[in-house]
């Protein structure tokens, strides 16, 4: 059975190939030129600086300043952990803090590459929202230079996303106490359908002209989860440590994988430096986002009209492919026991893995789970 992660846009739950991907991979096979030799240890050239630009904006000072040092990992995880090696070997604070909850990979990779993970408050489960007060508690007390796993948007599991008036005032803290920042990524313009608007928490933190770390996947918003394409980059104070960066970055992935593989990141590529193949590419995901969204307000109605007890106002008001219920772990049981439904015991559901087909069994299914 294909996981919700590739159903992410088909009506009826069927894996989706975008078509710009489709075309892009056509344009490659056909041309004969291409030849299948090793990238470079830090990937494909032109994906590089096209990632950078597709996250940081085009008219990015940092981009400009050329202090960027941009590789091509295996997808957001591999960027990830890159970076994590990275700061276990070079940086001075070991202590990396993560949201809780998070992505379940998040305290195994960090703490595999030799960093120590710990927590900071993000999610209140008696409003469904942001733990703000929580957060900045957290972070406040955290020692001076430590790093601060930060999602992008679309925080997974929770669904739950500072407003852009809380970023700010993150940032002003984390800057304050000289906190690393390092964003995971995974879901630009997944989000919202706008790869701009999905990007503005980052851009933030760049323009502020200070350090961070940056993992991007292309896994959900192109499309592309078993290519294995993501970019891990480096926002440095200047162009010179950046080159220093980028050369160290070489010695982490040298005896990990040797080089990164071409084919995902020449699909990227392609898409990315042609303006008619990059507009195709971002009505594809627009349509997407739409879909989930939309997803969102039928499920919603869906319990409205079931007078389901409770406020459900959470479904729509959270962002991206996962929503946070807040069933708890006996609803979800008799959910898969009664009506075999899947989700993890959390009480989060994959927004991406539901068609206007399977809404109502679903609303019928929580009903029953929050009246027994
Ligand atoms: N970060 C977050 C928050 C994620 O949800 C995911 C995928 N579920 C990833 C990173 C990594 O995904 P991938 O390695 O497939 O790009």
């Amino acid at each position: 059975m294909p996981t919700a992660n590739v159903r992410a846009a088909q009506p009826e739950g069927k894996p989706l190939v975008l078509n710009v991907v489709r075309r892009a991979e056509q344009m490659l096979i056909q041309n004969e030129s291409r030849v299948k030799e090793y990238l470079p240890i830090t990937g494909l050239a032109d994906f590089n600086k096209l990632s950078a630009k597709l996250i940081f904006g085009a008219d990015s000072p940092a981009i400009q300043e050329n202090r960027v040092a941009t590789v091509q990992c295996l997808s957001g995880t591999g960027s990830l952990r890159v970076g994590g090696e990275f700061l276990a070997r070079h940086y001075h604070e070991r202590t990396i803090y993560i949201p809780q909850p998070t992505w379940g990979n998040h305290p195994k990779v960090f703490t595999l590459a030799g960093l120590t993970a710990r927590s900071y408050r993000y999610y209140d489960p008696a409003t469904r929202g942001l733990d703000f007060q929580g957060l900045l508690e957290d972070i406040s007390s955290a020692p001076s230079g430590a790093i601060v796993l930060l999602h992008a948007c679309a925080h997974n599991p929770t669904g739950v996303d500072p407003t852009l008036e809380q970023w700010e005032q993150i940032r002003q803290l984390m800057r304050s106490k000289a906190l690393l920042p390092f964003f995971d990524s995974a879901y630009q313009g997944f989000a919202s359908g706008s790869l701009d608007k999905d990007a503005q928490s980052v851009r933030m933190f760049v323009a502020d002209g200070g350090e961070l770390l940056m993992a991007q996947s292309y896994a959900k918003n192109m499309g592309l989860y078993g290519e294995r394409v993501g970019a891990l980059s480096i926002v440095c104070g200047s162009a010179d440590i950046a080159v220093k960066v980028e050369s160290q970055l070489k010695l982490v992935i040298r005896p990990m994988y040797s080089n990164p593989p071409l084919h995902g990141a020449s699909i990227v590529a392609t898409i990315l430096k042609d303006s008619a193949m990059f507009d195709e590419w971002t009505l594809e995901l627009k349509a997407m986002a739409d879909r989930i969204i939309s997803m969102r307000e039928q499920l919603f109605n869906a319990l409205k009209i079931r007078e389901t007890p409770g406020d459900w106002s959470h479904i729509i008001k959270q962002i991206g492919m996962f929503t946070f219920t807040g069933l708890n772990s006996d609803q979800v049981a008799f959910m898969r026991q009664e009506y075999h439904i899947y989700m993890t015991s959390d009480g989060r559901i994959s927004m991406a893995g539901l068609s206007s087909r399977t809404v109502p069994h679903l609303a019928d299914a929580i009903h029953a789970a929050v009246t027994k």
